[in-house]
């Protein structure tokens, strides 16, 4: 073990209190923290990637993705020049396709503007398209170790609980306290000389033998840790998107192993299972679609979604949204002008969109006469496998035989 550093001599209750609090979190994090292909990196466009794949996303569906983007795209420079259909592509099966189409646009924006480079300042990178304040909050601080605090699901679930505010986190008044509590945590940690993040084996070698002990900052010899040097704010503000997504978990939080348990005011209050204070969410409402597969000489007929619309440039089957009572017969003979002579359920599928709840019902159809509509094509099953698809209507190819990957659902970040 090398040298060991005492945290700073407390000055007030509160500054005490947040001086531990960072200190833990940090020594937790150097300890715990997953290894994640992204953090092996301190890249900002890897970093800035991964952020935008991350939201609204759970983890181990974005390890592949970003795993492939960073192959095929991986530069400013590749990820403004590549086609639309690559762009589309690589992102099938994530979802939210409009951070697809605004990272080529900042991409972009970063070659006019920026000289090519991903720009350091944090008013710059707020300003690129589909960067909101919590992603450039996360790319400052982790590729480049600015004090910009980061505000998401899981930290707004660890602040509410570590402070004990009763309060709709998602109300302004409510929601400017946290923003200004992540703040003052992180300028904190930017405050700090000694790096605490590094390889697993070093935070062992310490020792940590409870929440109790003393915490003790480290100087680590990073020519012997596997990972690039991280510093303070970055590691501090990841270890609360981690202490969230690993222990302070929506339901059944493990309290008895945070490393910030002894300073937790919803532990103390039993209140864990009941923070955060969300709104009620709104009525969901339930939608019923029906979808054609019909084939004519080893050629099936899809179309692509227009630009500008929900899922715009992804390909599919031709679909329609069904009126109350109408049955697939009618709706086949509505939508191609004339009755199947054959008419046989393949799949029923369910998915969620935002509050709509899904149920899309897939029919083979036999129409021997079909002509395109305006906007479809006859492609072989080689060809549909090029294509991006809707996650739902993907799964649809995936039953009729062509090769393809069933795709995740996006259901939130852990
Ligand atoms: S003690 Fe429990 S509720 Fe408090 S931060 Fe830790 S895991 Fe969350």
């Amino acid at each position: 073990m090398r040298h060991l550093m005492p945290v700073h001599a407390t000055h007030t209750p509160q500054l005490a209190t947040k001086e531990k609090l960072v200190a833990r979190l940090l020594f937790w994090f150097a300890a715990h923290a997953r290894d994640l292909p992204w953090r092996r990196t301190s890249d900002p466009y890897a970093v800035w990637v991964s952020e935008i794949m991350l939201q609204q996303t759970q983890v181990k569906t974005v390890i592949p993705y970003w795993n492939r983007w960073m192959r095929k795209l991986p530069t400013i420079q590749s990820a403004a020049k590549a086609s639309p259909a690559k762009l589309h592509k690589l992102w099938e099966g994530l979802g939210y396709y409009t951070r697809v189409r605004n990272l080529q646009k900042a991409a972009r924006q970063m070659l006019a503007q920026h000289d090519g480079k991903f720009p350091e300042n944090f008013a710059a990178v707020l300003a690129l398209p589909g960067i909101g304040r919590y992603t450039a909050g996360a790319i400052c601080s982790i590729a480049f170790d600015q004090p910009t605090p980061i505000l998401d699901g899981n930290v707004i679930r660890v602040l509410t609980r570590l402070y004990g505010i009763t309060t709709n986190p998602r109300a302004q008044k409510t929601n400017s306290r946290l923003w200004q509590l992540a703040g003052e945590l992180v300028h904190h940690a930017s405050r700090i000389t000694h790096h605490v993040t590094g390889s697993r084996s070093i935070a062992r070698a310490a020792g940590s033998k409870g929440a109790d002990d003393p915490i003790r900052l480290m100087a680590i010899d990073h020519r012997r840790s596997p990972q690039p040097i991280l510093g303070n704010c970055s590691a501090l503000n990841q270890s609360l998107m981690e202490l969230g997504a690993l222990l302070c978990t929506p339901r059944s939080p493990d309290c008895a192993g945070c490393p910030v348990n002894q300073l937790c005011v919803a532990r103390k209050q039993n209140l864990q299972e009941k923070l955060p204070k969300l709104a009620k969410p709104s009525k969901t409402t339930a939608r019923r679609f029906i979808a054609f597969v019909v084939e004519r000489n080893g050629r099936l007929l899809v179309r692509q979604r227009p630009a500008g619309t929900l899922n715009g440039h992804l390909w599919e089957f031709p679909n329609l949204e069904t009126p109350a009572g109408a049955t697939p017969r009618q709706l086949a003979r509505t939508f191609f002008g004339r009755a199947p002579t054959k008419l046989e359920p393949l799949a029923t599928l369910k998915h969620s969109i935002t509050r709509y709840r899904i149920t899309l019902e897939a029919f083979r159809a036999e129409l021997p006469n079909a002509h395109p509509q305006p906007d479809g094509k006859w492609l072989t099953r080689g060809q549909l496998h090029k294509l991006a698809f809707t996650s739902a209507h993907k799964k649809i190819l995936a039953r009729i035989g062509a090769p393809s990957i069933v795709s995740a659902r996006p259901i939130g970040r852990h």
